[in-house]
């Protein structure tokens, strides 16, 4: 080969790694879309109750049932001694009220490359599309299910479960066909490679379930995973410094841990800022959900609470059926 060819072909070939490089790391979302506003915290004003469902209402993916292992209500792992712990926040959104996004949270999250699970309701991500999709696409992050309406699994009849839980799941999948569209169009196919065709953990919301709910949830091969550890961060005079001491003094190896992303978490972001580099201090390594699955035995209840068995029960006259604001339900 002479010199002036083989010079060309160094350039070509350097050109193409350079393109190729460029195309790998590209993100599918720019960081002033990634953005949020104060506004966007806050929830919509209540409405008539929305009993649409997704475009598609059937999902196009069918899970094998679940291991044995797995079935059950997931309240934490047994990790033997590992220092891993799961994030989780869920994105609940009622029939009758729009919710809102928690930005400054995610942005802790992502400025401390701490992984995180969201469990979203499947209206929350019809209604927060762009924001469900930049969930989906970062690396970081795992996208459950809380399911349609923030149904209570332990008040409603079958079939309404099974919209709750089919809904959720035929929402995600669309979503994950538009941003694989959107990423395809930006150049940025590769970024959503890793991204699941479906959903497989769910939260239940009020943390309430039933032998029926756990079993429907298991022959969808799908992991009903609670919390051992609840940063109550719903409650408005919750303080940052209230939610980061006790959660040190609970999270132990294989903990998972319930915080709010809907805009209902109050000082869940200012309370992560410290958490994350003081867990990380005591030896912790963060992880999704999935990730704890797969790196240890889940330790199961037969039913769904917060801190002791039946303690959610009073949600059933407080919330009836779930999917409407409380002010509205009529026990
Ligand atoms: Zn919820």
């Amino acid at each position: 080969m002479n010199k002036a060819i083989s010079c060309a072909c160094a350039a070509l070939a350097a050109v193409l790694l350079w393109s190729w490089a460029a195309c790998a790391q590209r993100p599918v979302f720019e960081a002033s879309e990634l953005a949020g506003s104060p506004q966007e915290k806050l929830p919509g004003k209540l409405g008539a109750p929305d009993l649409t469902g997704p475009q598609r209402e059937i999902p196009r993916h069918a899970a094998p049932p679940l291991a044995p292992e797995l079935r059950g209500s997931i309240r934490r792992l047994e990790t033997g001694g590992r220092k891993l712990v799961a994030l989780t926040f869920d994105l609940c959104e009622l029939s009758d009220q729009r919710a809102g996004y928690d930005a400054p949270l995610v942005a802790v999250l992502r400025e401390f490359k701490a992984p995180a699970t969201f469990f979203a309701g499947g209206k929350w991500m019809r209604s927060h599309p762009e924001r469900a999709m930049q969930l989906m696409a970062d690396p970081l992050f795992e996208v459950g299910s809380h399911a349609w309406t923030h149904g209570n699994f332990g008040v409603l009849g079958k079939e309404a479960m099974a919209r709750q839980i089919d809904w959720t799941q035929a929402q995600y999948e669309l979503l994950r066909d538009d941003l694989t569209a959107l990423a395809g169009k930006r150049g940025a196919g590769y970024a959503v490679k890793g991204v699941r065709d479906s959903i497989a953990v769910f939260r239940f919301p009020y943390g309430r379930c039933s032998a029926q709910a756990l079993e429907m949830l298991a022959s969808r091969g799908v992991a009903a995973v609670q919390w051992d550890v609840n940063m109550m961060d719903a409650a408005k005079t919750r303080t940052s410094e209230a939610i980061v001491r006790d959660a040190l003094r609970l999270v132990r190896p294989g903990s998972i841990v319930l915080g709010h992303a809907n805009g209902f978490g109050h000082a869940t972001a200012e309370a992560l800022r410290s958490l994350i580099p003081a867990l990380r201090e005591k030896g912790y390594e963060f992880v999704t959900v999935s990730a704890l699955l797969a790196a240890g035995k889940p330790v199961t209840a037969q039913d769904c609470y917060d801190s002791r068995p039946g303690d959610t029960a009073v949600y059933d006259a407080q919330f009836g059926e779930g999917t409407v604001h409380p002010h509205r339900h009529k026990p």
